[in-house]
């Protein structure tokens, strides 16, 4: 019993003592054998502990791990998180890819990572963010920004079509972009798609220069990753342009309401000139017949007539200049092929008083100097109204040189290829007309192409540009307007090139007049009537006149009842209750083959504005030339 007593106190309780005497000695070895069963029942031993034990610490590793990975996708989470907040503050596809980039650099991290943007007509991908860290590798990878890479049918073709790409080791990947990478010393690659709705526009590439080096928990971040920088780069493609679409609506009612500023003076301008006209024909009209016809006129009265005659010219010409740039389109223009450069020069001469003379005697010197380009293409448009548009510009670049300065005029082509055959689409001939000026102010250069506006004060009349817009407009040209106040001015005009010239407009031959017939002068303005019928008479026609559409039709009738018959019907086309197109209607129903010319002091806006009457054979502006009424004369005759 010592030594039983020993063994199961050193916890070996298999020991039993098997003692059956039937004494007291006896009892004590069945108590004592008792006594360890129980204890066996109620006490683990040593080795079961040891067990336990062990299994305990195979739990408490793997708890460990679970955790670990726990808080690295945790990590993950937070990054995600962060990333998406803060690409969330951002309106431009750039900056966002930007904070994308450089966040799985310096937190996931990873030793390349780049944006491509995918262009799915031309099945490409263009590098568009290069991460800060990646830079060196990218130039060693030729990967840097604006690289086009080309889709090989590898993980990139399954990429654009919307998975996730993850290869372990690129080095066994045998296709370009892999083995591109893969040449830099990068090994593991994923690349993530960015899908808007059902459409993939980019990829995000990542990599590192151990191989098998992402896990899954890696590769899904990645994944939801993408998807959030694909949902922010969607918005912000919708907020550019949506801004866009805001900017070019703003534009478009800017350009409206300069549109309607510029009918409204245009309206304007051209109700003044119609009363002009009408108060100049006499005067016209008079001189130049007194100057053809009165042989022994002294030496003095022809040249004062001759002053006359060329100071009406030049108020004739103001007040055309004045209903110019309200013109829209003129569909009789004749466009004939200018040459652009040898115009350049002569308009240098022409204007040499204004840049070189004038100043000069104030001390002011300006440097004048022309860049012309060889072989410059003729351009087809009307050639006084190219150069005096070209004369009022050197006028305006001159005024804005008050200390001196340099002029430059300069010519080139522009010309835009197609891409893929190199063909040429479009061929522009470039004006320009730059000063080191003055500049003009925001205000001004938004408002200078109105007729009237001036920052000239007294001796500026603000019809300069206005003109030269009408100029611009008729030839479907553009002009731009490149200024800085106290840089200068360049005031650039794009002509298109034409691909096919038309010939050169002919004037006919000058064919005899016809003389002696008879006429019948319409207009409600005496003076206008009077001296029409002077000159007609002194060509030796026979005239009748009749001051009003009324007693014009009246006239016509009581002749046409005799059986008199006129020759030609000249008619005013604004009068008092019967205008012109009504006596024009009236007299071709009583005989339709009645020639009519209609005179009118709207000048040439009747027939550009397709409202040319329908009864009248010819229109006239006024004041007439005694040439240009004997042309439509012989014409019509
Ligand atoms: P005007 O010369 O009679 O003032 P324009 O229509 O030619 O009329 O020009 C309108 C305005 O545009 C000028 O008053 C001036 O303020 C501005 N401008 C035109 N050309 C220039 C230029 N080259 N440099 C600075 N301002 C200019
Ligand atoms: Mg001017």
């Amino acid at each position: 019993m010592r030594e039983g007593t020993a063994i199961v106190g050193a916890g070996n309780l298999d020991f039993s003592l098997q003692f059956d005497s039937q004494d007291e000695i006896g009892d004590l070895a069945r108590a004592f054998d008792g006594m360890t069963e129980k204890l066996k029942l109620t006490t683990v031993s040593r080795d079961a502990l040891v067990d336990i034990n062990e299994t305990l610490q195979a739990e408490i590793i793997e708890r460990q791990q679970i955790e670990k990975k726990a808080q690295a996708q945790l990590a993950r989470l937070n990054l995600l998180h962060q990333i998406t907040r803060s690409i969330g503050e951002r309106q431009d596809l750039r900056s966002i890819f930007q904070v994308v980039i450089r966040s799985l650099e310096d937190h996931l991290p990873v030793d390349f990572s780049c944006v491509c943007l995918y262009d799915q007509g031309k099945n490409q991908l263009q590098v568009t963010s290069v991460g800060l860290h990646s830079e060196s590798l990218a130039q060693q990878l030729s990967m840097t920004q604006n690289t086009q890479v080309s889709i090989d049918e590898n993980g990139l073709s399954r990429c654009v079509r919307g998975q996730l790409v993850y290869e372990a080791d690129i080095s066994k990947v045998n296709f370009p972009f892999p083995q591109r990478l893969a040449a830099g010393g990068l090994s593991a690659l994923v690349m993530a798609p960015l899908r808007a709705e059902s459409t993939v526009f980019g990829v995000l590439v990542v990599a590192k220069r151990e191989a098998h080096s992402f896990n899954s928990g890696e590769c899904e971040f990645l994944r939801q990753l993408s998807e959030h920088v694909a949902l922010a780069a969607n918005q912000a493609q919708l907020y550019t342009a949506l801004q866009q679409a805001y900017d070019d609506l703003r534009q478009t009612q800017q350009s409206i309401m300069q549109q309607e500023r510029l009918r409204a003076l245009g309206q304007m301008a051209s109700g003044i000139a119609h009363d002009i006209n009408n108060a100049i024909s006499p005067v016209a009209l008079y001189t130049e017949s007194l100057l053809e016809t009165e042989k022994n006129l002294s030496v003095k009265g022809r040249n004062y007539l001759e002053v006359i005659s060329r100071a009406i010219d030049d108020v004739a010409a103001t007040v055309a200049r004045m209903r110019e740039f309200y013109r829209q389109r003129a569909p009789q223009l004749s466009l004939s092929p200018v040459n652009v450069n040898s115009l350049v020069q002569q308009v240098i001469d022409l204007t040499r008083a204004r840049w070189s003379d004038m100043p000069q005697q104030r001390g002011i010197v300006i440097n004048v100097h022309t860049e012309l380009a060889p072989d410059l293409p003729d351009i087809m448009g009307v050639h006084g109204e190219i150069r005096e548009a070209l004369t009022n510009l050197i006028f305006n670049a001159v005024d804005a040189m008050p200390e001196g300065g340099v002029l430059t005029l300069r010519t080139s082509v522009v010309q835009d290829l197609l891409e893929s055959t190199k063909e040429v689409i479009l061929k522009q001939v470039h004006i320009e007309v730059s000063d080191s000026g003055v500049g003009m102010s925001d205000d001004t250069r938004r408002r200078c192409l109105e007729p009237f506006f001036t920052t000239k004060g007294e001796r500026g009349t603000g019809l300069g540009l206005a003109m030269v817009y009408g100029m611009i407009e008729r030839h479907s040209a553009h002009i731009d307007i490149l200024t800085e106040v106290g840089k200068g001015t360049t005031m650039r005009m794009s002509f298109l090139v034409p691909t096919t010239v038309s010939p050169i407009a002919r004037t006919p031959a000058a064919e005899s007049v016809p003389t002696h017939r008879r006429i019948l002068v319409v207009d409600d303005d005496p003076m206008v009537l009077k001296s029409l019928r002077d000159i007609l008479e002194i060509d030796g026609h026979s005239v009748l006149s009749a001051d009003g559409g009324q007693a014009g039709i009246n006239a016509f009738n009581e002749a046409h009842e005799r059986g008199d018959t006129f020759a030609v019907v000249i008619t005013d086309l604004g009068m008092p209750y019967i205008d012109g197109r009504k006596l024009a209607s009236s007299i071709k129903q009583v005989s339709p083959m009645t020639p009519i010319i209609m005179l009118t002091g709207w000048g040439q806006r009747l027939v550009d504005d397709g409202d040319s009457p329908s009864h009248v054979d010819c229109v006239l502006s006024k004041p007439p030339k005694l040439s240009e009424l004997r042309e439509a004369l012989r014409k019509i005759l």
